[in-house]
């Protein structure tokens, strides 16, 4: 039974400083993108897709919540990087009754990369949640708000491995994960041809759903969630390959991408040279 017509609100986190080993030789001081939280909302429920990384920012995100005054039945994680679910603790102990679920295969990353936590706390001190908690691995592909469907769609390797977004068709809604950014720079640096190749073909799938939102998982303040995000991204990734091969040096590289996308949120590209 579908009863109810569902609504959308995004979060966005700004940009946060980040402590390096070292002074990097160019580009503006080392900085994580903004981030996104999705809410996803009904007449009595709602689900919140992703749930940022430090305590700060987890807490002003469960009071936005709480001010639409719904149900928080469930907790989508995108996939298994930290910035995605490193607040989602916080999240849970404002709204106990809600289900934190991933896929069985982004579970295992967060499993597998639990290594990492201590790098990520030395790069935020004092910032992240002392207690991490993972979200349950769910074996289907879909669960429901309020008798709508959200589908779960398995992307493969794209900013990270065994990534997904959600669609919820009724809405024509598509929450991208990291599959795709909003002018921001994105995290290619770890990809080769290969895994560019299965994130453009995971972008295709998503521009094939002719959503009418898509928000993405990394977005300048402001910016539109609208499915342009999804195109620009293609594009990204293919002006990097083309660079990556013709660039004479690091600097060169950053130079040529920051010069062809001089509005996109900067302090994050120096993600094209992998996480540092
Ligand atoms: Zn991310």
């Amino acid at each position: 039974m579908m009863s109810s017509v569902l609504s959308v609100n995004v979060f966005t986190a700004p940009e946060k400083e980040m402590v390096g080993d070292r002074a990097r030789p160019f580009g503006p001081p080392p900085a994580f993108d903004p981030s996104t939280s999705t809410l996803i909302f009904g007449d009595e429920d709602a689900v919140l897709v992703d749930t940022l990384a430090t305590v700060a920012e987890a807490e002003a995100l469960a009071d936005w919540v709480a001010l639409h005054h719904r149900n928080l039945t469930t907790i989508y994680i995108t996939h298994g990087h930290f910035d995605h679910y490193a607040g989602l603790s916080v999240l849970l102990q404002r709204f106990p009754d809600a289900r934190a679920i991933t896929t069985p295969k982004s579970w295992e990353l967060m499993r597998a990369q639990s290594h990492l936590m201590p790098l990520f706390r030395k790069r935020w001190p004092g910032q992240l949640p002392a207690r991490i908690v993972l979200p349950e691995a769910y074996d289907d592909e879909v669960f429901t708000l309020e008798g709508h469907e959200l589908r779960i769609i398995e992307q493969g390797r794209t900013d990270a491995v065994d990534t997904t977004s959600l669609h919820v068709p009724s809405i024509d809604l598509v929450v991208g994960g990291d599959v795709f950014y909003n002018q921001c720079h994105m995290y290619v640096g770890d990809t080769t041809p290969e895994s560019r190749a299965n994130w453009i073909a995971a972008l295709d799938r998503l521009a094939a759903l002719k959503p009418k939102i898509a928000v993405a998982g990394h977005k300048k303040p402001g910016a539109p969630d609208t499915p342009q995000a999804i195109e620009e991204s293609k594009r990204y990734l293919a002006d990097f390959g083309r660079l990556q091969e013709s660039a004479s040096s690091d600097r060169g590289l950053y130079d040529a991408m920051t010069e062809l996308y001089p509005d996109w949120v900067s302090h994050q590209a120096w993600l094209m040279f992998g996480f540092q």
